[in-house]
């Protein structure tokens, strides 16, 4: 699912997740995304409702839509991520920012680790941060490895406990974690993770194919999570993680 495991370290790590968290929603990017898993539902041989349906069934079971489509039929998911994620204009859709450079090149780096926690697979993880100038900035990849029989995602518990043994930090209240989608904020919580966050822009939310995610409300209250607007309110929700 990811590099091989991380020297060993102790400093905390702040983990970002990549889609709609380092750029705007309004890039409309997942909507993209969502017409071309529907035209692959499509090529199941469902109909137009049903293919929704489905789409829609699974990215709220599983986390991932694609988790339900190897999971309940024989595709091939790097076939899949090719005709989806792989055939996105991005370079066209998002463009590297200044202040969100800095906010990273701010991070007190003496105390702290920067990975990425994704659901998508390598390519598409690599390419986006590519694109937005912060390659340099992450210390480590833990992705979706589509490759993988059987593989596990974002909110799911075990996901998360490889991402821990692949950054090879064994005390998840070290972690800070920021993820657009709540579900996967309150399943990090869950898990004891430290300080976590939700990126949350004003008047956008999580939306895969056009539709609104289902949170799962959960025995964690979404008021122990704290929510942001806009990254840089890190500075003042995370004061540690960064110089002073
Ligand atoms: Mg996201």
């Amino acid at each position: 699912m990811s590099e091989p495991s991380a020297k060993k370290d102790d400093r905390p790590i702040v983990w970002f997740d990549i889609d709609n968290t380092l750029y705007s929603a309004s890039t409309k990017i997942s909507q993209a995304m969502g017409q071309r898993i529907h035209a692959y539902f499509l090529t199941l041989g469902l109909d137009d409702d049903a293919a929704s349906e489905l789409h829609h069934r699974y990215y709220t079971q599983y986390g991932l839509a694609l988790r339900g489509l190897t999971r309940h039929h024989q595709i091939d998911p790097i076939d899949f991520d090719r005709k989806c994620d792989g055939s996105l204009p991005l370079e066209d859709m998002i463009f590297p920012s200044e202040s969100l450079r800095q906010l990273f090149l701010d991070i007190d780096r003496s105390k702290f680790r920067v990975w990425a926690l994704t659901n998508a697979y390598r390519t598409h993880a690599e390419r986006v941060l590519k694109i937005l100038n912060l390659t340099d900035q992450i210390d480590g990849l833990v992705f979706c490895d589509y490759a993988e029989p059987n593989f596990v995602c974002k909110p799911e518990p075990a996901f998360y406990e490889q991402a821990l043994k692949v950054a090879n930090i064994s005390d998840p209240t070290l972690c800070y974690f920021i993820d657009d989608n709540k579900s996967n904020v309150l399943a990090a919580k869950q898990l004891g993770w430290g300080r976590c966050v939700h990126f949350c822009e004003h008047g956008l939310e999580s939306v895969e194919g056009g539709k609104k995610l289902v949170i799962n409300n959960s025995d964690v209250g979404s008021s122990e999570i704290v929510s942001v607007t806009n990254l840089e309110e890190l500075r003042s929700v995370w004061p540690e993680v960064f110089k002073q």
